[in-house]
């Protein structure tokens, strides 16, 4: 198979941005054996792009595209690439169910011209973006292959790692299996630095480290002729990656944070209760995403209000009072206060400026406090998060979550 990168964008023709995307692909097709024989890049131009897809095509058999799959007017890989495939598209129903999902998530509003992101032939493969609007394609026609994916390496990557690399197993000699490990509470960057030396000296197996929704992501792939050969040399990989991580990795394979708590709750037979201000439910509905929640959890309430918070978990108006509704006695008392009004083994709490009003001086947006009563001892946590006031209370949900694991996984 031969394959071109075709970065599509004016921005990389007038040197504003670099073009990584096409260094990442590159060096990822060669990581499986895929060979590139060209890279090329081309402005927001239809005849151009046109004359571009035709050039490709006529030396290779596989062309990887990024950039351009925006909502607005000069956003024309997809519809360039349809017009060259002699394909109509439609509105596929699933992706604009995801864009809308995503504008939910985030917090913004979605324009009429997001629509037009939606929009795929029939027999066309979409690929979910979870980091962003523009969901990418596959589109496999007689010889040709054309995997059109966004611009922005936040979106791309994920979606390289998670749909094209799988996908593209297929054309292998020989097998690639793939293990993915799950960090939470460490950030892309220092999680990608502790292992600058492997990376930087990787052959097979191969480490892709990627950051998806407030986690970072270790792709672990290994090319051999069976399945066997290539855990085998997976695993060595995955034991020095747990011993420089330890406890920040949370789960392997298809998992999630919520999933983990859940099973280590049951698993060491604990029941738990929260007790929520700012996350406002998200702690409690997480938890309860896991089927088999109910073993464990047994309350969870939201106490937004002073009044309800000393009405329901027993805060004390003095602590109220003197430390604040955000603070880290407010925050222990919450905790204590659920675990024993619902008598279970553990309680958790959060407490926080979600913004954008509500905020003092001392008290900045994003400084939220979480509380747990385990074992009969009280702990706090202060966190000082950014973001609008969704991901605020997305990230204390997820920082509560791990914080969580860590503190019973040694119980
Ligand atoms: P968006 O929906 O954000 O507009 P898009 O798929 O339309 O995404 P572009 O508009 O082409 O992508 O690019 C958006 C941003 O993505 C650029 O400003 C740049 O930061 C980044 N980007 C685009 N192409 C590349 C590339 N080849 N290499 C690295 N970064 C890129
Ligand atoms: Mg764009």
């Amino acid at each position: 198979m031969k394959a071109e990168i075709l970065a599509v964008g004016t921005e990389i023709l007038l040197g504003d941005i670099v073009n990584t995307n096409a260094q990442y692909i590159s060096k990822r097709l060669a990581d499986i054996g895929i060979y590139v024989y060209n890279q090329s890049v081309v402005g927001d131009n239809p005849n151009r792009l046109k004359k571009s897809y035709e050039t490709a095509f006529e030396r290779c058999n596989l062309v990887i595209t990024t950039g351009g799959l925006g909502p607005t007017k000069d956003d024309i890989t997809k519809e360039i690439a349809f017009d060259y495939f002699n394909k109509k598209s439609i509105l596929n129903e699933k992706a604009l169910k995801n864009i809308e999902t995503y504008f939910k998530k985030t917090n913004k509003k979605m324009a009429e011209s997001n629509k037009k992101q939606a929009f795929f032939p029939k027999d066309s493969l979409i690929i979910p973006n979870f980091n962003g609007t523009a969901p990418g394609c596959i589109i496999e026609e007689k010889n040709k292959i054309l995997i059109m994916l966004p611009g922005p390496p936040k979106e791309m990557i994920p979606m390289f790692e998670e749909s094209v690399i799988p996908f593209l197993k297929k054309f292998q000699d020989g097998i690639l299996i793939s293990k993915v490990l799950r960090l939470s509470g460490i950030g892309e960057s220092s999680a990608a630095e502790l292992i600058d030396d492997i990376l930087s000296n990787q052959t097979n197996p191969t480490i892709a480290p990627y950051a998806k929704e407030g986690e970072v992501i270790f792709r672990i792939t290994a090319k051999a002729k069976s399945e066997k050969e290539a855990e085998k040399l997976i695993e060595p990989m995955k034991k020095e990656l747990i011993k420089r991580f330890g406890n920040n990795i949370y789960g392997e394979g298809e998992t999630n944070l919520q999933t983990e708590v859940c099973k280590l709750l049951i698993e060491k037979n604990l029941t738990i209760a929260t007790a929520e201000s700012c996350t406002g439910g998200l702690l409690t509905s997480k938890l309860i995403e896991f089927p088999g929640v109910s073993k464990c959890l047994l309350e969870g309430i939201v106490t937004y209000s002073n009044t309800s918070k000393i009405k329901r978990l027993e805060v004390k108006k003095e602590t109220l009072d003197k430390f604040g509704a955000v603070s880290a006695e407010t925050a222990c008392e919450m905790a204590k206060g659920i675990a024993k009004t619902s008598n279970s083994d553990i309680g958790i709490s959060t407490t926080g400026i979600a913004g954008p009003d509500g905020h003092t001086k001392e008290n900045p947006v994003g400084l939220v406090f979480l509380g747990l009563y385990i074992n009969g001892t009280l702990k706090t946590k202060k966190l000082n998060l950014t973001g609008d006031r969704n991901k605020i209370r997305r990230r204390a949900t997820i920082m509560a979550l791990n914080w969580l694991r860590k503190e019973i996984m040694y119980i």
